[in-house]
């Protein structure tokens, strides 16, 4: 292997350091500590672990989190649930909404991220983040883009004219990472599933970010010498491993940089989830000074 790992385990730590006492300090300064609430529809075993991980990483770095958060059965009706939305944008305690996706088929899951206040929309999913973004002035960042751009900022590359290629168009993962590089000065490719040769953009690219869902999908074979290669992927094989979108071993002869799956991106997710809670206290305490 030639590639330099990205480890995202690592920089989580050391920015969840950095949350724990920047926390600490407003808390103490205003009185009270960020609050996060946490909203759970129903009993989906994997939504569960992520809840459960992200109250716990709330808990390490002094949000308040368990006092805000519900969960609800999957009978629960659309209406109910946005009434708790109104609650929670009305309650000056909170400043992070999140609502645990996906929700039951009877609820419309864009209707519950609109229902969120844009300022308390910690997960970085509202058309209005969304648009922020694109329009070249941020505000809170979809978490696992900014968390990428976290990774990438580790590298020391200056990301400006380099090709970047991005497998996967979500609204959670390629929309707002594409938003991201652009924002970046990279040049931006968005592949996706009617993309026709996939193989071809991939050579090209100095930078592979791969979020289709798809065990295996970019090659090693593919990744051009030198590139940096981010695996947003989660996919959990027969044999219960999680594995990513890039074929790890193979990619990682060829790249310079490389994230692996478990251990990369993910963890990044939910730091940068606790880093946007903290900075909408910030702005709801009116206390932006770093
Ligand atoms: P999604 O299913 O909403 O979107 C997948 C995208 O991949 C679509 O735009 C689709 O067009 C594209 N795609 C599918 N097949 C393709 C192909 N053969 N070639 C090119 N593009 C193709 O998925 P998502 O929610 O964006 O998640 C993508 C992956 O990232 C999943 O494995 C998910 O578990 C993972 N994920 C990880 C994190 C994390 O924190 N690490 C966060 C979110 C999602």
């Amino acid at each position: 292997m030639t590639a330099q790992i990205l480890d995202g385990r690592t920089l989580s730590t050391s920015l969840r350091e950095y949350l724990r006492r920047d926390t600490a300090e407003l808390a103490a300064k205003h009185g009270r500590a960020p609050g996060l609430a946490v909203i759970l529809v129903g009993e989906d075993p994997a939504s569960q672990i992520y809840v459960r991980n992200k109250k716990k990483a709330c808990v390490d770095v002094g949000i308040e989190s368990d006092a805000f958060s519900q969960t609800l059965p999957a009978e629960i009706s659309q209406q109910h649930l946005l009434g708790l939305i109104a609650e929670l944008n009305a309650d000056p305690k909170v400043d992070g909404i999140l609502v645990q996706m996906p929700v039951p088929e009877h609820i419309d899951p864009e209707a519950i991220i609109e229902a969120i206040d844009p300022g308390k929309d910690v997960d970085g999913f509202h058309p209005y983040n969304i648009g922020r973004l694109t329009a070249r002035m941020p505000a809170l960042r979809s978490c696992t883009p900014f968390g990428c751009m976290k990774l990438l900022e580790q590298t020391g590359i200056d990301l400006h004219g380099q090709e970047a290629v991005i497998v996967g168009a979500s609204n959670i993962v390629g929309r707002p990472m594409t938003m991201e590089l652009l924002l970046a000065g990279a040049t931006v490719t968005v592949a996706h599933k009617f993309t026709r040769n996939l193989q071809q953009h991939i050579e090209r690219a100095d930078i592979v970010v791969a979020a289709a869902g798809k065990p295996g999908l970019v090659k090693g074979k593919w990744i051009k010498p030198g590139a940096i290669v981010i695996d947003v992927g989660i996919n959990r094989m027969d044999n219960g491993k999680l594995t990513g979108d890039v074929e790890f071993d193979k990619a990682a002869e060829r790249a310079a940089w490389i994230t692996p799956v478990p251990g990369g991106v993910g963890p990044m997710t939910i730091t940068m989830l606790l880093t946007n809670t903290v900075q909408a206290f910030r702005e709801h305490l009116g206390d932006t000074c770093e």
